[in-house]
């Protein structure tokens, strides 16, 4: 947008220095550019006009027109009311009612004059009526208006100084009056034509006043179109900036590999395994540096794959880390890919924040003279004093669990090359929201399971039940199973979640005197819930009562039973990733949700879906939809999710047009030197300069 668009809020007609500074406190409204993007988040429908017999309670706002007749002031002193009668062509008759502005209304309001009034009607004793409509008398000559009202966002101190969505509305009014000679087209006329899309001028007048309901989703497409069009083009032109910036150690030789595959595999790679490695082995081959994004549902074996990446590296003379967000997944890490280095006698070095000095010192000296091939750890292994002879592989799990700095201080632990990165994540993330948040990420996925795994048995069942349930449980214990029963914790009711947790341990305990229970939660220090996960990975409890903080990659295949607790309190991507710690040996496992009788339908989607469906992808498509995206596990600091009209839940095939748009002109034009790309080109140029530099994060 042009400098017009940078004029302060202040100096728009009817703003001021006092609203303006409160425009900018409660809106982040600073300048004409930010009031014209302050969209509409609905609008009323005045589009159409309703006869009193067609009214019903369920309806939102509607508008009728009609005669007014017999106005009354009814009550006295606070109690005072105006009430009034509309008539309809049919003889119809409906209430008004007034309760403030009493006086004002009484004087102003006509009798046997003709009004289209607009409100929410409610209905008494058959009759319906309507408090503090809207009114707009209703003349001979003028054309009675049919449109759509926009209604803005705003917020209670803008209230308290009549800063109403009205006000904003008449704002936005005087706004376009002067601003639309200024407007830019911001897309290329090719764009345009191909995606039959309406102009930015139209666009923005249809976006606050619709001429038409047409107009309106042409406004709307047009703008939610423009809007991912350039995510998706900063995002693909990193990519390509990165490809031909970064170099990448070349690793081609693979002898322990194959010796590897020969003699020490127990078990057959699933074709989606293979297919992975194959994809990460020719990134590791080209000389570009890997950054790769692997998605695999939990029990879909990420871990040998990451051993295989890891194994190339040291086949190559380099250093590789595995970097987990927590202690317990930092264990677990290490002995599912000890057990692996073991069988070929490589040197594999864990490091966390309770390693002791001394061992920290042993690591330190091995990892920078090269003798320590592989380690896994967590924020540990970015201290400054941990140094590497040729570090050429990163592999960090769950992700978004550390941050931006953080994981830039593990690349730049190779001052030569930046390391190879391999991002895993057993959270599935809904193609659409991938291709917005790691647009610039190649993404193989394992969309497979090893065979033979049975499908976990999931049942809703309310407390009620809860004698049952327990007897289920002695009855898989018997046959020499473990469970898991897990209660939610929720950081704002933290103490009374901690007193669930307790008492739930309490009377499992009760219920239970013949067997061991171990309890792990966040608030133990990281000693003892270690020490009670290994009682219980070595089957010396049976039970272990827990909070969420078993929730990420723990594994106990013996572990066949997972309840969880108050489940309708769970998001739905976290109730699968807990589901995923059962189902992980030979044996048939089995999840049980309970709840109490009350639920919302939300609720209620979450539990049937989690009971019809064990695939990761389909739930986290279902999560995005009931949650939206910016509640979805690992996308809330992203920023790039700040959308101002666009709707990843919503707006899939719109996103998916505009990526290929946005592909299609990088194809044609990568530099966006062509004449008729000048649009776009200083369209990116006046975009905020403050947006993250996603090529280098990830
Ligand atoms: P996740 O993707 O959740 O990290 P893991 O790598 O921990 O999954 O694998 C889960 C279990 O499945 C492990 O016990 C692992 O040894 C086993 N596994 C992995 N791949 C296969 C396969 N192709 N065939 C049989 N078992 C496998
Ligand atoms: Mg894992």
């Amino acid at each position: 947008m042009s400098n017009f668009f940078h004029t302060k809020i202040e100096f728009l007609k009817g703003v001021g220095p006092q609203r303006a500074e409160l425009l900018q406190k409660e809106l982040n409204i600073y300048t004409y550019g930010d009031l014209i993007q302050h969209y509409p988040f609905r609008y009323l429908d005045r589009t159409q006009f309703y006869k009193i017999s067609e009214l019903d309670e369920s309806m939102p706002y509607v508008q009728v027109r009609g005669r007014m007749r017999g106005k009354e002031v009814i009550g006295e002193g606070r109690k005072q009311r105006l009430a009034a009668t509309l008539v309809d062509e049919d003889g119809n008759e409906m209430d008004l009612v007034w309760f403030k502005g009493v006086k004002w209304m009484q004087k102003t309001l006509k009798n046997h004059t003709d009004y289209i009034v607009f409100g929410k009607p409610t209905s008494f004793n058959g009759k319906f009526s309507m408090a503090h409509p809207e009114l707009e008398e209703l003349l001979e000559k003028k054309q009675t208006t049919a449109f759509l009202q926009p209604v803005y966002h705003t917020t209670e101190k803008l209230k308290a100084f009549r800063v109403e969505s009205k006000v904003i509305s008449r704002m936005m009014e005087m706004l376009l009056k002067v601003a639309i000679p200024n407007i830019q087209e911001t897309l290329s006329p090719e764009l345009i034509d191909h995606y039959k899309l309406m102009s930015k001028r139209d666009a923005l007048i249809n976006i606050h006043f619709p001429q038409s309901v047409d107009k309106y989703n042409a406004a709307k497409f047009r703008l939610k179109f423009e809007e991912l069009f350039y995510i998706q083009l900063r995002l693909l032109r990193q990519k390509t900036v990165r490809r031909a910036d970064l170099a990448g150690q070349v690793f081609k030789q693979v002898p322990t590999v194959t010796e590897f595959y020969k003699n020490h595999m127990t078990f057959d790679l699933t074709n989606a395994q293979k297919r992975v490695i194959k994809e990460i082995h020719k990134d590791l081959t080209t000389g570009k540096q890997m950054n790769r994004l692997l998605q695999g549902d939990v029990g879909s074996g990420k871990t040998i794959v990451a051993f295989i990446t890891m194994l190339i590296a040291a086949d190559n003379g380099a250093q590789s880390v595995l970097m987990a967000p927590t202690e317990i997944l930092a264990d677990q890490h290490y002995t599912g890919l000890k057990e692996f280095a073991d069988r070929l006698g490589i040197n594999i070095g864990k490091l966390t924040g309770s390693s002791k000095a001394k061992d920290r010192r042993v690591l330190h000296e091995q990892l920078r003279s090269g003798e320590m091939k592989m380690i896994v750890g967590t924020h540990a292994l970015l201290e400054d004093v941990v140094q590497f002879q040729n570090l050429g592989l990163c592999i960090v799990d769950e992700q978004h669990r550390f941050g931006v700095e953080q994981r830039s201080k593990l690349w730049r632990k190779n001052p030569r090359v930046i390391p190879h990165v391999l991002v895993m994540t057993a959270t599935p993330i809904p193609r659409t929201l991938a291709m917005t948040l790691y647009g610039d990420l190649d993404v193989s996925v394992i969309d497979e399971m090893p065979a033979g795994r049975k499908e976990i048995v999931t049942v809703h069942r309310f407390d009620s039940h809860r004698l049952r349930v327990f007897q289920f449980v002695r009855d898989q214990i018997k046959l020499g199973r473990q469970v898991y029963i897990v209660y939610p914790l929720i950081e704002e009711s933290e103490g009374m979640d901690y007193k669930d947790l307790t008492d739930g341990y309490e009377s499992i305990r009760r219920a239970f005197p013949e067997y061991q229970v171990s309890m792990v939660h966040g608030k133990l220090k990281a000693q003892d819930k270690d020490y009670e996960m290994q009682r219980f990975v070595r089957n010396e409890t049976q039970i272990m009562v827990a909070t969420t903080v078993i929730e990420v990659g723990v594994n106990v295949p013996n572990a066949s039973v997972m309840i969880i607790e108050s489940a309708e309190r769970f998001g739905l991507s976290q109730l699968h990733q807990l589901r995923g710690r059962v189902g992980r040996g030979a044996e048939q496992s089995y999840c049980i949700l309970m709840t109490g009788y009350k639920l919302s339908r939300d609720s209620k989607t979450r539990l049937e879906t989690m009971v019809r469906t064990n695939n990761g992808f389909e739930i986290a498509d279902i999560d995005l939809k009931l949650r939206g995206p910016g509640d979805l596990m690992g996308t809330q600091q992203s920023g790039v999710l700040d959308l101002l009209i666009a709707d990843l839940a919503k707006d899939a095939p719109i996103l998916q047009e505009s990526r290929a748009a946005a592909q299609r002109v990088l194809n044609d034009d990568p530099q966006l030197e062509q004449p008729q790309n000048q649009n776009i080109l200083r369209h990116i140029k006046s975009l905020s300069v403050n947006t993250v530099n996603w090529s280098r994060i990830s």
